[in-house]
């Protein structure tokens, strides 16, 4: 079998919405008449951004995902997307989980596969999104104001409390064990959550990287200082029976989350749990966006500061 026949199998469907799919030079999009364009990259390299264990129908997942949820961060309805695939070699079990996965998620989201490119090469995944919304309502990281709330959808932490099984630094029984790892392989990206705070979150992002670092990038992009609570931020049942320094660990610092971060005025309160409801995910309010100068402040639920311990967390950037 060759480069054509593994794309003619596994990834060229009917074009549906899409002019033109899978098939020649350019796939080309129609777009919603004075919609504005909105794309991502994200490449997910084994070992670095998923381990070898993980199924091949939830990689197809994840790798759609994490694209997914940079639209929803900006509040891009998806569109279509591309897929960039680097394969050791032709594995027909590998690409059947994998595109079964990868199709599934693009369908829940009306995404179609419209083109990419296939080469024999170490694993590598690269998607490109591209999904629309209307001019200068996209999210950004920059429009944080003083006194805005921060909140945070879903629960924070269990990819990372999964990855630390993985690694052997803590063991984890059987129900709990199946249930973190589900939030490391098969994260769903909050799409209809950012499409929903158009017009009430103030800035957003998601959270790849961890909590602090994530925040720290609208904080940044804003110029803005905040207050967190460290205590109150979501977490699982699961991750809730863990030591309180592995808990914060990994609810700040943890990665892989793909929830929203985001921010608005506490007079938007009311409209940010509705749209939460209408979008069917929790959101938790967990600080506060303050002036430039007070840089990121982390309390405890006394308001005492916790910030130090922290300070040292690199190993959860390696
Ligand atoms: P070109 O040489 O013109 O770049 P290719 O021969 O690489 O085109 O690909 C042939 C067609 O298959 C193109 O339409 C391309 O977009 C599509 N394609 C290639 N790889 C993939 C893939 N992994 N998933 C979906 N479409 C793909
Ligand atoms: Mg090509």
């Amino acid at each position: 079998m060759g480069e054509f026949d593994l794309i003619a199998r596994w990834f060229t469907r009917p074009a549906r919405r899409a002019a033109l799919g899978v098939g020649d030079d350019c796939a080309l999009l129609n777009l919603t008449p004075g919609m504005q364009l909105a794309t991502s990259s994200d490449m997910l390299v084994e070992g670095r951004h998923f381990l070898s264990t993980v199924a091949p129908e939830r990689l197809g997942h994840k790798a759609l995902a994490v694209n997914l949820s940079d639209l929803a961060a900006c509040g891009a309805q998806p569109l279509a997307f591309t897929l960039a695939l680097a394969l050791p070699r032709i594995d027909e079990a590998f690409l059947d989980g994998f595109s079964r996965g990868l199709l599934a998620l693009a369908d829940a989201h009306g995404c179609e596969l419209v083109g990419g490119d296939t080469t024999q090469g170490p694993l590598n995944l690269c998607i490109t999104v591209f999904g629309e919304l209307p001019p200068g309502q996209a999210l950004l990281r920059s429009g944080a104001r003083d006194g805005d709330e921060i909140w945070v959808s879903g629960t924070l932490g269990d990819a990372r409390l999964a990855l630390e099984v993985f690694r052997g630094s803590i063991a984890l029984a059987g129900d709990g064990f199946e249930r973190v790892r589900a939030a490391m392989e098969l994260p769903t990206p909050r799409v209809a959550l950012g499409i929903a705070l158009r017009g009430i979150a103030t800035s957003a992002i998601d959270v790849s990287d961890g909590l602090l670092g994530d925040l720290g990038h609208i904080l940044k992009r804003s110029n803005a200082g905040a207050t967190l609570q460290a205590d109150a931020l979501p977490r699982s049942a699961v991750l809730a029976a863990q030591p309180l320094a592995l808990q914060r660990n990994c609810t700040l610092a943890g990665g892989d989350d793909y929830e929203l971060v985001f921010t608005a005025p506490p007079a938007q309160a009311a409209a940010v749990l509705a749209a939460a409801q209408a979008a069917g995910v929790a959101v938790t309010r967990i600080g506060r966006i303050e002036p430039a100068s007070h840089g990121l402040r982390l309390v405890d639920g006394d308001g005492a500061a916790v910030g130090q311990r922290f300070a040292a967390f690199d190993h959860f950037k390696s």
